[in-house]
């Protein structure tokens, strides 16, 4: 909260409104709930925080007096009075990104003149930066879902369709100690691919690709993994085009270091796959930002010239797609420490041989 007030005061930005959102459970450890009723922290610049809820969501709020006041509203009452008197009469308002529209829109009905600007301006560089304790919950749900991939390495996937295995990898997650799932992608065959395939009922069998890439949240902050494992016999033009992936995704996590771009980064894996003929077929970024979204600042992607510091985390990704046969990804999180980085899974990379 103090490093968020330093920047309202160099933005001059004269209040803050968080919604819902990760800004929130970033500010005050409170996750609100995305409903219709408003649940809003109020910062002003060198006044006291408030956190805005619904009455009925009240007991759910772990008070820090030292930190904001809270004030529950009654159903009868509009909150967005009350925000506004909160606010008193700022110039200019940094709002979450997620805010409801209609929120947003009655909020500018009240202020007519005030400039709103987007409260990422603000936390996304904090938040981006993960310390130590945040770097610890990272690398806790990275080795949770690293051992989901060893025990699924050891279970049959033919005869079983893609929606069978994405819920056993999304039990195995809670197994493991994470706190839900977000997504268990299982993309086999030509499914593979697709980077975001759907699990469907497609039926897994002998010389099938199947590309896994499966997260979730573990104390608030989330794991994403891929791997890619092989039914059997691999399908021709597999082990080749693997071996530069492999190649490809240790050259980037091996540019990662304090000083560097982000695109030098996404630069690292493209130059390897692009040499070896398959430039065409990686068909995204290199990476995301991590923490308590899955995605999140900083963006690895070819362009963005952002400079890494220690503390940033994020994913290595890259993947090569043959539309109509199979695709490949290989998935790590990252940090960049002091003087390089670390990689939070651990899990091989190889392929996974499975019956
Ligand atoms: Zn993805
Ligand atoms: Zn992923
Ligand atoms: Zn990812």
């Amino acid at each position: 909260m103090a490093a968020v007030r330093s920047r309202m005061d160099d933005d001059g930005v004269d209040v803050l409104l968080v919604s819902v959102g990760a800004d929130l459970p970033y500010l005050t450890g409170y996750e609100a709930m995305p409903l219709e009723r408003l649940t809003m922290l109020v910062v002003p610049r060198g006044g006291a925080a408030t956190l805005v809820v619904p009455r009925l969501e009240a007991p759910r709020v772990v008070e820090q007096p030292e930190v904001f006041d809270v004030r529950a509203w009654d159903e009868i009452e509009d909150p967005v009075d009350i925000v506004a008197t909160l606010g008193g009469r700022p110039r200019r308002v940094a709002i979450g990104d997620q805010t409801w529209a209609r929120f947003v829109l009655a909020l500018q009905d009240r202020w007519p003149t005030v400039e709103m600007v987007a409260a990422s301006t603000l936390t996304g560089p904090l938040r981006a930066q993960k310390d130590a304790t945040e770097v610890a919950a990272l690398r806790a749900a990275a080795r949770a879902v690293d051992a989901v991939v060893a025990d699924m390495a050891t279970r049959p996937f033919a005869g079983r369709t893609e929606v069978d295995l994405s819920r056993e990898f999304v039990e195995r997650m809670l197994d493991a100690g994470h706190d839900e799932a977000n997504f268990a992608i299982v993309a086999s065959g030509p499914n593979g691919a697709s980077p975001h395939h759907t699990p469907g009922r497609r039926v897994v069998e002998a010389g099938d690709v199947v590309v896994c890439d499966f997260g979730g949240r573990m104390a608030g902050y989330c794991s994403d993994i891929t791997r890619t494992f092989v039914v059997g016999e691999a399908p021709d033009g597999f082990a080749e085009a693997f071996a530069v992936l492999e190649d490809a995704q240790r050259a980037a996590v091996e540019a990662v270091r304090p000083g560097a771009t982000c695109a030098s980064v996404d630069a690292a894996a493209r130059r390897r796959i692009a040499q070896a003929g398959y430039g065409d077929a990686f068909i995204h970024r290199t990476g995301h930002g991590i923490g308590l979204e899955a995605h999140e600042e900083p963006y690895i992607v070819e362009g963005n010239v952002a400079v890494l510091r220690p503390g940033h985390a994020f994913s290595v990704e890259p993947g090569i797609y043959f539309p109509g046969r199979f695709g490949m990804r290989i998935e790590d999180i990252v940090v960049v420490t002091d003087s390089g980085v670390e990689a939070l899974n651990t899990a091989s990379h190889a392929v996974y041989e499975v019956a």
